[in-house]
């Protein structure tokens, strides 16, 4: 994957310090679609205050100023479906056409399938409150001599995509709104959802950012039908299929039963819960115990917060998931700023030899043959503009004189988690990381930060599998192009083999 092709650029804002600038989380005011005479923005923006004071962070301050009322207004606006009805949308959008009918494979043959495919949505997780990717494609086959106006098969995709859902939920309830409002002899839905995958963490690594095509989000493929598609195995469904393959999307893996529950969401499997993946950091700076007083204020806050929405927080699917959110959140509580890794305080005590594999080799005289690399360390972050996280992996270049150890791959994961488990931005946390680093190899540091902002989705604005990268650089490299792009090619070739 292209990683470095995002566009970035670079702003030099004094003290030798070099921060690619670009529209990561923008503080865009996202207002335009906000809801009508809601009551529920100023609630939810309350329950956003108290998590926010859960988390140990100054509400007045600059960066967290407006987060409430922007998660409140992101809440509303990706959960509006609520309010919405599909008969206001499909009628007046029906249109006679003669010569369509059900009976498929009729002489003459009428009553022929339509599909739509790839419409690109998002919905919230009922399970965890994040939102999830949804690439959506519909298809009925009409009947009673009507058609309906294609972008309606959208519109009332959408509808039930705005609320708080999981991916069969959401095809069942798509397959049998068209159904019941348009009347057709069936309706095919196929869904690609994608949702963020939590840390999981291997031998002390964290194990994100593989070399699948959607670094970091689990996909589940679920497919619905209502109708002649209610038979999944009836022959409706080749057709269906062989459209969808025109566009090189394969519904023969989707899954027609509910899938057992933490293959979706993991947010709701034990290892979160139990703080697996503490030696990294994950969960592990948990330090308000459930049941503690931080914790039922922020649960009675995350209740209130459904509410507000519309839903009811004792129905099944939302069982736990108060819990679950806050569990998450608690992951990037203000109190871990007191364990930042001593390893880069004291060279002498933490540094270890390295065995070399992370230098870049032949790259010419001088200090340059020192310059090392530690590439692809993931990281887990959370966008304090709108409370959502971001996650991807960091690359560090650094220039350490000759008689200067290597650092291990393992202090260079921790400070990474240690700066990533805040409420950050993707500019501060890059920065951040390099400046701890040139705290020690003076001679300079260059820092790649690769990201997927779930911020972005549920605006519209990031397209499924795309990506943020922000750059700082300090030290002799600010002004070394050679060395800088010598660098930058290294980070390029090990995104592409994706190791
Ligand atoms: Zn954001
Ligand atoms: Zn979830």
């Amino acid at each position: 994957m292209g990683a470095l092709d995002e566009g970035c650029f670079e702003v030099d804002v004094g003290n030798d310090v070099k921060l690619g600038i670009m529209s990561v989380c923008e503080d865009l005011d996202d207002g335009e679609e906000v809801l009508e005479e809601d009551g529920g923005i100023a609630v939810i923006e309350d329950a956003v205050k108290v998590l926010l004071q859960g988390l140990g962070e100054d509400v007045n301050r600059e960066g967290l100023k407006k987060t409430p009322l922007r998660v409140a207004k992101a809440l509303c606006d990706g959960t509006r479906g609520y309010k919405q009805k599909v008969k206001d949308i499909v009628d007046g959008a029906l249109f006679p056409e003669a010569g369509v009918d059900s009976r498929i494979g009729h002489a003459g043959g009428a009553g022929g399938l339509v599909v739509v495919r790839g419409l690109d949505l998002f919905s919230y997780c009922e399970s965890c409150l994040l939102p999830f990717k949804v690439r959506c494609h519909v298809g009925y086959i009409p009947s009673g001599q009507r058609v309906v106006g294609l972008s309606k098969l959208s519109r009332v995709s959408d509808v039930f995509a705005r609320r708080l859902q999981n991916p069969h939920r959401l095809a069942n309830e798509i397959s049998a709104a068209l159904y019941n409002s348009i009347r057709p002899a069936g309706v095919a839905v196929f869904l690609q959802c994608w949702h963020i995958q939590f840390p999981e963490e291997e031998d002390g690594h964290a194990q994100v950012f593989s070399s699948e095509e959607m670094h970091g989000w689990k996909e589940v493929p679920v497919r619905a039908g209502s109708g002649v598609f209610e038979d999944e195995k009836s022959n409706v469904w080749t057709d269906f299929s062989a459209l969808l393959k025109f566009k090189g999307v394969n519904i023969e893996k989707a899954q027609v039963k509910q899938p057992v529950y933490q293959s979706w969401c993991i947010a709701g499997s034990k290892e979160l819960c139990n703080g697996h993946g503490a030696k990294n950091g994950f969960n592990s700076r948990n330090a308000t115990k459930p049941g503690g007083t931080n914790q039922s204020a922020m649960t009675s806050a995350a209740i209130s917060i459904l509410h507000a929405l519309g839903e009811d927080p004792s129905r099944a699917g939302l069982a736990g998931t108060p819990h679950r959110f806050i569990q998450w959140l608690t992951n990037f509580k203000r109190s871990s700023l007191e364990l930042k890794p001593s390893l880069f305080g004291n060279p002498n005590s933490g540094w270890q030899s390295h065995n070399g594999n992370g230098k870049i080799k032949n790259l010419g005289n001088g200090y340059m043959s020192n310059l090392c690399s530690e590439l692809n360390l993931p990281f887990w972050s959370q966008c304090e503009h709108h409370l959502l996280p971001f996650q991807g992996v960091v690359h560090i270049g650094y220039i350490a004189d000759e008689e200067q150890v290597v650092v291990e791959r393992s202090s260079m994961q921790s400070l990474v988690h240690f700066y990533g488990y805040h409420l950050q931005v993707q500019e501060r946390l890059t920065r951040q990381i390099a400046e701890s680093v040139y705290s020690v190899f003076s001679r300079g540091v260059i820092v790649v930060v690769e990201a997927n902002h779930i911020c972005m989705i549920s605006r519209g604005i990031e397209k499924v599998g795309s990506s943020t990268a922000t750059i700082a650089v300090l030290g002799h490299l600010a002004s070394d192009s050679e060395a800088k792009a010598k660098f930058l090619q290294t980070v390029s070739k090990r995104s592409a083999s994706g190791s």
